[in-house]
This record gives C-alpha cells, structure tokens and sequence, in this order.
C-alpha cells in the first residue's frame, strides 16, 4: 500500500485477505469509489487521513521517530512502549480519522450521490 495512494491512507485493518484481491481488481480510485458508495448506503462514511508517521508515531507518547519501527515490532525510542507495528498504524490512523471527524476538517462533505434503489412493495 505504501506509496499506492501517497494523498491518504484509507483506515482499514481487517478483511485483508479478500481486501487485497479487491484492491488489485478495481485500483485504489475504484476501490475508494465502493467504500464510499458502501458506507453512505449503510449510514457511515469515510474519512481520509494524512498518511504522514502513521508508522513511526508512538500512540502512548506521541513520539515520532524513523527508529521507533523496526519491520513489523514498533518500539518507541522514548517510552519503550511496544507492539506489533500494524496495530500502531492502525491506532494512529483511528486517531487521526477522530480527529477529522471531531472537527470536520478535511472530510468529504459532499453528499452521497449514488444511492441503492429503494425496494418497492409488490
Ligand atoms: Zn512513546
């Protein structure tokens, strides 16, 4: 994913297995383009995030340090708090969606355009 979609990075940590298949398949516009549509259908949304130390910020201290990260083990330089390092990029990646959505900076606002047709009675 790193440098797939430098603008944001898209806060998802699960269902990666069919995930990166999908990915693969439509290409990220097109894949962004579905999670939107998705979400609105189901009442959610989707906010995009500045990628930026998503990887290299310790989620206890705020720390943020290229040697924090070593492949897949995060361990702050400053706190020693440790963990799996997709686990702190997800953590960091959710605080920093709150954040967009606590303040409504950088979220698309735009209203969903596309919408599921409504089942009609027969
Ligand atoms: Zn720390």
């Amino acid at each position: 994913m790193k440098g797939a979609f430098p603008a944001f990075r898209l806060a998802f940590a699960v269902v990666k297995s069919g995930l990166n298949k999908a990915i693969l398949d439509q290409g990220w516009h097109g894949f962004r383009l579905m999670l939107e549509y998705k979400q609105a259908w189901r009442g959610g949304y989707v906010v995009a995030v500045d990628p930026r130390n998503t990887s290299r910020t310790c989620p206890e201290c705020g720390h943020i340090a290229k040697e924090n990260r070593k492949n897949e083990r995060f361990r702050c330089v400053a706190c020693g708090h440790a963990a799996h390092a997709d686990h702190v990029g997800a953590l960091n990646i959710l605080a920093a969606g709150q954040a967009v959505s606590a303040c409504g900076a950088g979220r698309d606002l735009a209203p969903a355009l596309k919408q599921e047709p409504a089942e009609r009675a027969a």
